[in-house]
């Protein structure tokens, strides 16, 4: 990204307070999805992470992360695969729990779609606490693919969702633009 990109796509992310709940500032990305420089520099930049860390799919994360991730895959020629909650994909699916602030998660993956010889990217909007991220790294693995990288438009550092991820990445890098 250049300074001005940089510069550009953090003019076009919203700060909501207190959403979903009381004490949460929500980093809302519509805006940059409604401005058609910023979405292109932002795709152009995860496409260029796609080519450096030699990815041969992407992994999109549901939701959000499906948006930013579909364009970033067709903008450097691989394949998309969606990673969703649970119960969302009709086909036969691996699955990994995870644990939320209260409670656990699921995502899935359809087990056809990853496999030895791929290198996935994962893509998300924003790196909180890592566990979603985390999970997805387990079931790219048991897939019996390779992580080329996690890569994310924000990183909020103070939940340290960095040092959660990195036994998971193993060397494999995160870039936050
Ligand atoms: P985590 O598993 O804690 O890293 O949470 C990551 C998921 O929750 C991502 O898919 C984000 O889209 C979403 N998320 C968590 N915190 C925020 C936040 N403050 N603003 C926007 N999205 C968030």
């Amino acid at each position: 990204l250049t300074r001005d990109d940089r510069d550009l796509l953090l003019s076009r992310i919203r700060d909501v307070a207190d959403y979903p709940k009381p004490g949460v500032m929500f980093k809302d990305i519509t805006p940059l999805l409604a401005d058609p420089e910023a979405f292109s520099a932002l795709t152009d930049a995860l496409a260029a992470l796609c080519e450096k860390h030699g990815a041969t799919k992407v992994v999109g994360l549901e939701a959000r992360g499906f948006i930013l991730a579909a364009p970033a895959a067709v903008r450097a020629g691989v394949g998309f695969i969606p990673v969703r909650k649970a119960g969302k994909l009709p086909g036969a699916t691996l699955g990994q729990a995870y644990e939320l602030e209260y409670g656990t998660a699921e995502i899935e993956v359809h087990a056809e779609d990853l496999g030895a010889g791929d290198r996935v990217l994962v893509i998300d909007d924003v790196l909180a606490t890592g566990g979603t991220a985390e999970a997805s790294l387990e079931l790219i693995r048991r897939a019996g693919a390779q992580v080329a990288g996690v890569a994310v438009l924000l990183e909020l550092g103070f939940l340290e969702g960095r040092s959660r991820l990195e036994p998971s990445l193993d060397g494999a890098p995160l870039e936050a633009l």
